[in-house]
């Protein structure tokens, strides 16, 4: 149960995966999969002798990803070695970037229910992955997988502002938003493109120092990451209550028993050996090369949720659907300006077009019907010459099937347009009075809930192309002559 007493204080280690084609430091192929150590080299296994080559476009990257966050783009950058030895880091050390990284500052603003708050980033550096160590495939035995080894890799580490495993699991989505939008990753979180170490320390709430932390390592998913900072924080809070001190530790989740246990004593950044990478020069950015990256930023996640609720009035929920991918948003945006009704294009989006893609697994990009045939559909309805229910679930289908066909045209075809022709309606009205005259006396007594028997009766015999407006003001007054 929550402790009320205490403040939850987190900060992450975000990894993410750049979507390069080659590895960080030499050509190997960066893509994910592949038979294991089939995308190895001499380089990447740490052979003696072999050198590294910076990857222009894991810089250009998160170059980016820091323009978006509002970092400091840091013009002299520089590698480092952070040297440990473990199985499946075949040269003994990773390169990354200790005293110079890429990115300083800046923040990700996040959404918990319908208010923002922003978080701040400490700072991005660049860096290479690991290989994997698989220790499930037998009894005995480990296996390495170095397929890995060597993927470019940013490092985001975020300053001490979350609060909750809600406000965890609020920046990863954003996190994984962003990203997507910038097309640096493909934040795939099961294929390990998107992964974060959880920080976590608790204090009396009011109090301003920060306590030592615990390091929940690699959870691979937002329903353990939640589960491990429950767990933690009840953890630290009774150790304290107690009469206890929580020590700095890094801590393994188990997700099966949902509780974490010490991996090791946390290292301090001394026990790394940090020092320059000999091999690789200094990476120094001009200017021009920064704007030039700038220039070419897209429309970031918060400006197209902001843009859709405020110039085109959607509801908050309706813009977190449509702004949830860029290419939703870009589409809705092209969508609209092909109509004004907005709200119906939204519709159109999440109710229709959403679904069909999600259905026969097609992108939006392949989505066969453009804008302006969408936006006649839309009208149709507008302008009263189809009902709700024939626009959107017999005609969209029936345009989908002939994308070339003019919507109105197809709708004249399957004999769908509503009538509101007033001389055709007023003699279906008559025929409907004439038949039902004991109801028409109720009517006049004053019944007058019956006008909804006599529509749907008209409705029939106009094989549902009434117009419903017209036909009622037409049945309403022949009621009012009798
Ligand atoms: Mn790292």
């Amino acid at each position: 149960m929550a402790n009320t007493a205490y403040e939850t204080i987190i900060g992450l280690e975000v990894h993410v995966q750049l979507a390069t084609e080659s590895k960080a430091f030499c050509g190997d192929d960066a893509s994910f999969g592949g038979e294991p150590n089939t995308h190895v080299s001499a380089v990447s296994l740490g052979h003696p002798g072999t050198l590294p080559k910076a990857n222009g476009r894991q810089i250009e990257l998160a170059t980016r990803l820091g323009l978006a966050l509002g970092c400091k783009i840091n013009t002299h950058n520089a590698f480092d070695r952070k040297n440990y030895f473990y199985a499946d880091l075949p040269k003994g050390y990773q390169i990354t970037q200790d005293k110079a990284p890429i990115c300083i500052g800046g923040s990700l603003s996040i959404k918990i229910g319908t208010t923002w708050k922003s978080i701040g980033i400490h700072h991005i550096h660049m860096e290479e992955d690991a290989g994997k160590s698989i220790h499930t495939m037998a009894p005995r035995h480990s296996f390495i997988d170095l397929n890995r080894a060597g993927v470019p890799l940013v490092e985001i580490v975020t300053e001490p502002d979350l609060r909750s495993g809600e406000e965890v699991d609020a920046f990863m989505t954003a996190m994984r938003q962003l990203v997507r939008y910038l097309e640096v990753s493909d934040g795939n979180m099961e294929q390990g493109s998107l992964r974060c170490d959880v920080n976590i320390s608790i204090r009396e709430q009011g109090a301003t120092i920060l306590n030592d932390r615990c390091e929940v390592k690699n959870v691979n998913s937002m329903k353990f990451a939640r589960q491990a900072i429950d767990y933690e924080v009840w953890r630290q809070i009774g150790l304290v209550e107690a009469g206890g001190k929580v020590k700095q530790q890094t801590l393994n989740f188990d997700p099966n028993t949902g509780v974490t246990s010490p991996l090791r004593e946390k290292e301090d950044a001394h026990d790394y050996r940090y020092f320059p990478e000999p091999d690789l020069p200094p990476v120094v950015l001009s200017s021009s090369y920064i704007d030039g990256v700038k220039a070419q930023l897209p429309i970031l996640p918060e400006a197209m949720h902001r843009d859709l609720m405020e110039k085109y009035q959607l509801s908050d929920y309706d813009a977190n659907i449509i702004s949830e991918e860029k290419a939703t948003g870009l589409f809705f945006l092209n969508l609209v300006q092909h109509t004004s009704n907005f709200k119906a294009a939204a519709n159109l989006v999440i109710n229709r077009i959403l679904p069909w893609c999600q259905e026969v697994k097609h992108s939006l990009a392949q989505f066969p019907l453009p804008p302006q045939q969408l936006a006649a559909l839309i009208q149709l309805v507008e302008t009263g010459k189809l009902s709700n229910t024939a626009a959107y679930q017999t005609l969209f289908p029936a345009m989908l099937a002939n994308p070339a066909q003019d919507p109105l045209a197809l709708a004249e075809k399957l004999n769908l347009l509503q009538s509101s022709d007033g001389d055709f309606l007023q003699k279906i009205a008559e025929e409907v009075l004439t038949q039902f005259p004991d109801k028409v006396k109720e009517y006049q007594k004053g019944k007058k809930g019956l006008i909804g028997f006599f529509m749907g009766e008209l409705m029939k015999r106009s094989k549902g192309k009434a117009d419903p407006k017209v036909a009622t003001g037409i049945l309403e007054t022949l009621l009012n002559q009798r």
